[in-house]
């Protein structure tokens, strides 16, 4: 397995590897700040869980979430984020019990509960449990409550950190890569895309999920983005291989922001 991706703590915005972030989120002075704001302005403080959710290799997510909100809301969070392709089952499988969404048939017959339970009632702190997306060709996820808090909290799930975009280098000139190849498994520049044999279709964008490259996943906007938005992926990549189209793009976007 490769080292855990870096990411970036969203209230200082300072960057920490996979394994750092969790312990410096609990004792982030800005964050602290934020939560207390936000209590104090809140009616009544409610329980928060901080939720770890790990997709493999360099895929993590850190994110806040009710004690209230179902697992339901977790799906439909973990579903924009990371991994709806085309609307299959997922799973949690918690203390050996498995939780499925209440459309997807007579539960009692896939020997499950229905994820219409509220976070607090099946999860503590400590508590890990499983996740999978598609029951073909799976996603699985594995999530654990790091921490509680009483506070208030606007969002469903708010997202404290995640992993920056893995970069990937062309399998043909090692240059920053912006497709990925599902029919051979590689990565590819946009340069070495045009002489690539593969069918078109099968050249699926670099996006920052564990699903990229299954079942056609072209990714999704992020419901919570606090990084630059760049929807272009080649920009996305020249931004990531070239610093001086970072600056370009950088000026460009102080130029647009400065029109009215
Ligand atoms: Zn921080
Ligand atoms: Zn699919
Ligand atoms: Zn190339
Ligand atoms: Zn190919």
């Amino acid at each position: 397995m490769r080292k855990s991706g870096e990411g970036k703590c969203r209230f200082c915005l300072k960057s920490f590897s996979g394994s750092a972030i969790g312990k410096h989120l609990v004792s982030c002075k800005a964050k602290m700040q934020k939560d207390v704001d936000e209590a104090s302005r809140a009616k009544a403080p409610e329980r928060i869980f901080h939720i770890k959710i790990r997709g493999g290799g360099e895929f993590w997510l850190h994110i806040e979430m009710k004690a209230s909100s179902k697992l339901s809301d977790l799906d439909r969070f973990l579903r924009d984020i990371w991994l709806e392709c085309c609307g299959h089952l997922s799973r949690f499988t918690i203390g050996g019990r498995a939780y499925m969404p209440s459309h997807a048939g007579d539960l009692r017959d896939m020997d499950a509960r229905s994820m219409e339970v509220q976070l607090g009632k099946v999860l503590d702190v400590k508590h890990k449990f499983d996740y999978e997306y598609d029951f073909g060709s799976t996603t699985q996820l594995e999530g654990q409550i790091m921490a509680e808090r009483q506070g208030a909290l606007k969002e469903k799930a708010r997202i404290l950190a995640r992993n920056r975009i893995p970069e990937e280098a062309c399998a043909n000139c090692g240059k920053p890569a912006v497709r990925f190849c599902a029919e051979c498994d590689e990565f590819l520049c946009r340069a070495c895309l045009g002489d690539h044999e593969c069918e078109e279709e099968m050249a699926l964008p670099v996006v920052n999920s564990p699903r990229m490259g299954v079942c056609g996943y072209t990714g999704s906007q992020d419901p919570d983005d606090f990084e630059p938005k760049v929807e272009d992926p080649d920009k996305a990549a020249r931004q990531r291989g070239l610093p001086e189209s970072l600056i370009r793009y950088q000026e460009e976007r102080k130029q647009k922001n400065k029109t009215p």
